[in-house]
């Protein structure tokens, strides 16, 4: 099948097909993008993919060539025919119709056998940050997460010290992957076309995370130092053991005064394993 605008259209219409703004629902209609995505996933046949929002599977059916299995989540049943008609010759696809928040992935995953664990998908963008988070906090070791998210959202994914995007979710996620933009991703290629632009953001899994000695303290000091974002390290972290706060900032050249956008992962972890002797 050819995933040109005009059949894709035309199959929706057929199927007379409503897109459902509350769900998120932009669909890729353009085959060079899905390629793109596909070639960087840099998917093998030992690899079980999970897809949220399979869509009209423009993106499933060549998930369904590269990998072992494809496990998809989608919160539309009303999809389930043309998800059965599209993707009918792809045997090594498994839909579970129901919202990704609500699973429990480990369990959905137990029947699979697999080398490595990738999520590759066109992201929901009312709820990108909480599938993200969720798929980490699950602990169902992904090694590699291929998603194409809203532009703002994906910039704050993968900010550095010092940039206006950075905050708490960028020092949470550095601390698992690396995370870099693939691509950016004009309106043009969604039916119907969003509001805003899109990128993809590759996340690849550190081997080697640094060393916490109490994880709970970590990612409750990242939280608490970026409470107020405009406020000093100081007044966001009132009833910490702040004379050793200060010690380690000023190792790195930074003080109480600093905020906490100016203060890199291995810093946070540095400061919150001082604070768990
Ligand atoms: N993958 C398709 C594509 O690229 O053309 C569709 C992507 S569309 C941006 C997002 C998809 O996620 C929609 O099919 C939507 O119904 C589905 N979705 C939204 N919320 C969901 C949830 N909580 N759980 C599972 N799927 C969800």
């Amino acid at each position: 099948m050819n995933y040109s605008f005009k059949n894709m259209k035309l199959m929706l219409e057929q199927k007379r097909f409503v897109f459902k703004k509350k769900y998120g629902q932009n669909f890729i209609i353009d085959e060079n993008i899905i390629n793109a995505i596909i070639n960087k996933s840099a998917i093998d046949k030992e690899t079980l993919v999970i897809e949220i929002g399979p869509g009209s599977g423009a993106l499933t059916i060549k998930l369904a060539e590269t990998a072992k299995n494809v496990l998809c989540y989608e919160i539309d049943t009303s999809l389930r025919e043309i998800l059965s008609d599209v993707l009918k010759d792809c045997k090594n696809v498994e839909i579970i119709y129901d919202d990704f928040l609500k699973r429990n992935v480990l369990l959905d995953i137990k029947k699979y056998k697999y080398n490595s664990l990738y999520v590759v998908a066109n992201l929901p963008y009312y709820i990108t940050t909480p599938i993200i988070v969720k798929l980490i906090e699950d602990n169902i070791d992904v090694k590699k997460i291929v998603v194409m998210v809203q532009k703002e959202v994906g910039n704050r994914f993968r900010a550095k010290p010092g940039s206006r995007d950075y905050n708490s979710l960028s020092v949470f996620l550095n601390y698992f992957y690396d995370v870099k933009k693939i691509m950016d991703v004009s309106k043009n290629v969604f039916m119907p076309k969003p509001n805003v632009d899109s990128i993809v953001v590759e996340f690849n899994k550190k081997e080697k995370n640094l060393s916490i000695k109490n994880k709970e303290l970590f990612f409750k000091l990242i939280r608490d130092s970026f409470r107020q974002k405009r406020k000093t390290i100081k007044n966001n972290l009132k009833g910490y053991d702040l004379e050793k706060v200060e010690k380690i900032l000023k190792k790195h050249n930074l003080s109480l005064s600093s905020r906490a956008e100016r203060i890199s992962t291995e810093i946070f972890a540095e400061i919150a394993n001082y604070l768990a002797i």
